[in-house]
C-alpha cells in the first residue's frame, strides 16, 4: 500500500517550498505500477539538491523506503543497490571492509539514483569523472510503467540522458557500479595557500597528477587579492603511511551538532563573512598531514542542518563551470561582482574540472566541461536574486553552464549552455511523450 499525504516541501536551500502531494511507495516493487497510475510526478530522493528540482507538487515520489543494498562482491567491490540508498549507509556498511566510493559529492546525506540524476562529479573529477562514467547499469522505470535496463551497451541514448536527467526520463530503482578498495579511512591531506586568482589556478594546473584537489576561495577580497583561495588536495593514505595505527579503517565515532534554530539574517552579512574569510585564509594550517575522510570529503556533515544559518527566507546555491579557455577572464569577472556586491557566504568553492568524456553513454545533461566551477551560497534574498542574473550574463557571454542540482532560479536561455540538449529532449520525446515526469524545475526550464 503507497502512502498518500500533503507536506511543504524544499530542497536543501529550503528555497523554494512548495506544498506536494507526497508519494511514498513501501518498496521498489510498488513503483512501477505507482506510476503508471499517477498523471504527473518527480523522484525525491534526500532532498539535497539546493532548489526544486526534486518537487512536483502534483506528486513526488519518495525512494526512501527503496533502499536495500541487492548484492556485494567482495572480491571486486561490485555493489548493486536500490536507488533509495544512502550514500552514509553505503560508507557505514563499506568503508570499514576498504571500500569507498568512485566518486563522491561534498555531502554524503545523498541517494544513489540522486547521484546519478545529477550526474554528481566529486574533488576527482579531472581524473575520474563523473559519477555516471562509474556505472555498469541501473534500472528505468518509465512512465507507462515498464521497467528498462541501461548501460554503456544496453538503451544507451537512455543511460545518457539518464545520467545528469535530473529524473526526468524515469525513476532509477537499481543501479551496479564498483567500490574502489582503500586501505585505511585516512586522507594525507596537502594545504596550500594562493593569493590570487592566478596562483589559486596555477597551483590547480600543477595539481594534476593528485587524485583530489578543491579550493576554497575568498569570494570577498579585491584587487590583487581577487581569488585568494586555500587549496587542498589529498590521496587515500595507505596501511603503511600509518604504522603505528592497529586498525586504521575501523569506523570512529564522529560528534555532530544540529544548528537549533534558523539565525537571524543580521548574522550573515557583509562584514561578518569578510572577517571570517580574513580569518580563514590567515590562519588555515598549510602543509601536509593526515586527517580522516569524512572531514575532507564532507566538512560541512558534522553541521546537520547547517543551512539554517541563512535565515528563514532560505538559500540558493551558485554553481557554474567555464571552459578552460574562458575561466580565467570569466572568473575575474565573476568574482569582481560578487566582491563588489559584498554578498557571497564563508562557502565559496573553486575546482579544477578534468576533460568531459567523448564517450556515447556520457551524460547528456551533465554538467561538467573542462574548466573551472565555482559555486557559492547566497541567502535568497531580492538583491541577491538580482545579483545572479547580472552573473548569469556573464556565465553566458563566457560559453558557461549553470548546475541544475544547485539551481532554483535560473531562466531558460541558460539551458542554450548544454549542447546536448537537443539529444536530451528527442529521449524524452520518445520515452515519455506526454511528459508525465516533470519537477518545478522542468516547468520553469521548459525542459
Ligand atoms: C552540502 C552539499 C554538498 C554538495 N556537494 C556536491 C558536490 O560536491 N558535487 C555534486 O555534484 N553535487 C553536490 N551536491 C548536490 C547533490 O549531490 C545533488 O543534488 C544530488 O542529486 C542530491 O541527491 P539526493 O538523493 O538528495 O537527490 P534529490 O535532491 O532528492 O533529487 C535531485 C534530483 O535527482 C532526481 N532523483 C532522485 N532520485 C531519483 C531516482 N531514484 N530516479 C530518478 N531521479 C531521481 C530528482 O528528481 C532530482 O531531479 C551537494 C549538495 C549539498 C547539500
Amino acid at each position: 500500500m503507497n502512502g498518500l499525504a500533503q507536506a511543504q516541501l524544499s530542497g536543501w536551500g529550503r528555497f523554494p517550498r512548495l506544498d506536494c502531494r507526497v508519494i511514498d511507495p513501501n518498496g521498489t516493487e510498488d513503483v512501477p505500477a505507482t506510476i503508471a497510475a499517477a498523471a504527473s510526478l518527480i523522484a525525491f530522493g534526500n532532498g539535497r539538491a539546493y532548489g526544486d528540482a526534486a518537487l512536483n507538487p502534483a506528486g513526488t515520489l519518495l525512494l526512501g523506503r527503496c533502499s536495500r543494498v541487492i548484492d556485494f562482491d567482495p572480491a571486486s567491490g561490485q555493489l548493486t543497490c536500490e536507488a533509495g540508498t544512502l550514500l552514509a549507509d553505503i560508507l557505514e556498511t563499506f568503508l570499514p571492509r576498504g571500500w569507498f566510493p568512485p566518486v563522491t559529492p561534498g555531502t554524503k546525506f545523498v541517494t544513489v539514483g540522486g547521484m546519478i540524476a545529477a550526474d554528481v562529479h566529486g574533488k576527482n573529477h579531472h581524473l575520474a569523472g563523473s559519477f555516471g562514467a562509474h556505472l555498469d547499469w541501473l534500472d528505468l522505470a518509465l512512465a507507462d510503467g515498464r521497467v528498462l535496463r541501461c548501460s554503456p551497451q544496453e538503451n544507451t541514448e537512455i543511460f545518457a540522458a539518464t545520467c545528469g536527467g535530473m529524473g526526468l526520463t524515469g525513476v532509477i530503482l537499481r543501479a551496479s557500479f564498483r567500490l574502489l578498495p582503500v586501505e585505511t579511512r585516512l586522507i594525507r591531506q596537502e594545504t596550500l595557500r594562493a593569493g590570487s586568482l592566478d596562483a589559486a589556478m596555477a597551483l590547480f594546473e600543477e595539481s594534476h597528477g593528485w587524485t583530489y584537489s578543491v579550493a576554497w576561495i575568498d569570494c570577498l577580497s579585491g584587487g590583487a587579492a581577487l581569488g585568494r583561495s586555500i587549496l587542498t588536495r589529498g590521496e587515500h593514505a595507505t596501511a603503511a603511511d600509518v604504522p603505528d595505527r592497529p586498525s586504521p579503517i575501523a569506523p570512529v565515532r564522529r560528534r555532530t551538532l544540529r544548528v537549533p534554530v534558523d539565525f537571524p539574517s543580521i548574522a550573515l552579512n557583509r562584514w561578518s563573512v569578510r572577517a571570517f574569510n580574513a580569518l580563514y585564509y590567515q590562519r588555515n594550517r598549510t602543509g601536509v598531514r593526515l586527517i580522516d575522510l569524512e572531514p575532507f570529503f564532507y566538512p560541512l556533515d558534522a553541521l546537520l542542518e547547517w543551512n539554517r544559518i541563512y535565515g528563514a527566507s532560505g538559500l540558493f546555491q551558485y554553481q557554474c563551470v567555464l571552459p578552460l579557455a574562458a575561466s580565467r577572464a570569466g572568473l575575474r569577472l565573476l568574482l569582481d561582482r560578487i566582491a563588489a556586491s559584498g554578498a557571497g557566504s564563508f562557502l565559496s568553492v573553486l575546482k579544477r574540472f578534468g576533460p568531459s568524456l567523448a564517450s556515447p553513454s556520457a551524460g547528456l545533461l551533465s554538467f561538467p566541461l573542462e574548466g573551472y566551477t565555482l559555486a557559492l551560497d547566497f541567502r535568497a534574498t531580492q538583491a541577491n536574486l538580482r545579483l545572479a542574473e547580472e552573473l548569469d550574463a556573464i556565465v553566458a557571454a563566457h560559453g558557461g553552464r549553470l548546475y541544475l542540482a544547485k539551481d532554483a532560479r535560473m531562466g531558460p536561455a541558460m539551458l542554450d549552455g548544454y549542447e546536448a540538449l537537443d539529444r536530451f529532449r528527442a529521449v524524452r520525446a520518445a520515452v515519455d511523450p506526454n511528459g508525465k515526469f516533470a519537477s518545478s524545475q522542468s516547468r520553469r526550464l521548459g525542459l
